[in-house]
């Protein structure tokens, strides 16, 4: 029995909001992770077993590795349908957003869905959400919103609304926003709810292969290209920065995911407890942060970037030079020295 984490008011007026609705719409945070794909796809196979007509809608393409997921072709992606996209918002009743904040977080979508007439309900776990949806389901010592879909269906009494097809998209979001349930998965009902899943027949061994083994060769000859020539250590402030610009991505034929995780891999380095990534784009350079221990990576994305996240995990946009965001970096290092945890001699 899972203990009761989303509020009894918030269940049942998110019943009550989805028994009225007729037209569904489902957005999650641009540039989409395993968790926003996830947690949207589990919420839109539930959906469509009531026949709501459910739509997923991402600001910007996911990747590849994700197109695997039962429902992922029939996902809307606003860059490349705006105006289809923005009419579902329109016409919605119904708009769930789904892991992220704050509207700015939907990029170029976020006016369109701030102004659709829908009902809007939040289901998320970043700290400080915002007060641009009706029902704000908010739980940050969730790991995931994907274990947040699956705690509130089950507590709509729906658990057996929960299909295969589901299932397989709410573990991929449990298990990417956890890194392969090594952070943040120290809660024993992620076991409980992962056995459950388990049981309607999700393959837990072969979601790992389909997500973490399908990458190309480019990618892995990037990842050694960074670690190589592109990682920067500072022993002195436990801390590593990898860059790489847009030329370097070039040359490695990027393609949209295959940077994921690089910024985890020096924190595998021992006394390394702070790591950031910086990938040129063509307009901005993003920045995404991760610490391990109690240094706050969203304190440095906030103060530094003008960004957030989650205490281990943050990230953040610069809209000048890779070079300015980098000098930036290095700058603020000595400041947060104080968050460093060092053991005594
Ligand atoms: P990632 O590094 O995977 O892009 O992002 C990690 C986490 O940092 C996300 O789950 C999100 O909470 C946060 N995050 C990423 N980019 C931004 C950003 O530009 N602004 C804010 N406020 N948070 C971000
Ligand atoms: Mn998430």
């Amino acid at each position: 029995m899972l203990s009761k984490v989303i509020s009894e008011d918030l269940i049942r007026k998110t019943a009550d909001a989805l028994e009225r609705a007729e037209r569904i719409a489902i957005v999650v945070h641009v540039a989409p992770d395993g968790d926003a794909v996830g947690s949207s796809l589990g919420l839109w196979h539930y959906c469509m077993t009531l026949e709501k007509e459910p739509v997923v809608i991402v600001p910007s393409p996911f990747p590849d590795f994700f197109n695997w997921m039962p429902g992922a072709d029939r996902i809307v992606v606003f860059e490349n349908e705006k105006e289809k996209a923005a009419s579902l918002l329109q016409e919605a009743d119904l708009i769930f957003a789904l892991d992220f904040n704050v509207p700015k977080r939907l990029a170029e979508m976020a006016d369109i869905v701030l102004q659709a007439p829908a009902k809007k309900i939040l289901v998320d776990h970043h700290l400080h959400p915002g007060d641009f949806a009706q029902l704000v389901i908010s739980y940050p010592e969730i790991s995931s919103t994907s274990e947040l879909i699956f705690r509130l269906i089950c507590r709509m009494g729906d658990f057996e609304k929960i299909n295969l097809a589901a299932a397989e998209c709410i573990y991929t979001g449990m298990m990417t926003d956890t890194g392969g349930f090594t952070f943040n998965s120290n809660k024993q009902e992620i076991y409980t709810i992962i056995s459950e899943l388990i049981k309607i027949g999700v393959d837990k061994d072969e979601i790992y292969r389909k997500v973490f083994n399908t990458y190309s060769e480019h990618r892995i000859r990037l990842m050694g290209y960074c670690l190589y020539k592109k990682m920067k250590v500072y022993p002195e402030y436990k801390a590593a920065l990898i860059t790489l610009t847009t030329d370097e991505l070039r040359a490695f034929n990027y393609r949209i995911g295959d940077t994921e995780g690089f910024v985890n891999i020096p924190l595998s380095i021992a006394g390394i407890d702070f790591s950031v990534f910086m990938r040129e784009d063509s307009d901005k350079v993003k920045i995404s942060l991760r610490s391990q221990g109690s240094f706050p990576a969203n304190k440095f994305a906030a103060d530094v970037f003008g960004g957030g996240g989650h205490l281990n995990a943050s990230g953040g946009e610069s809209y000048s030079s890779l070079q300015d965001a980098m000098l930036k970096f290095e700058e603020a290092l000595p400041l947060f020295k104080d968050f460093l945890e060092f053991e005594d001699k």
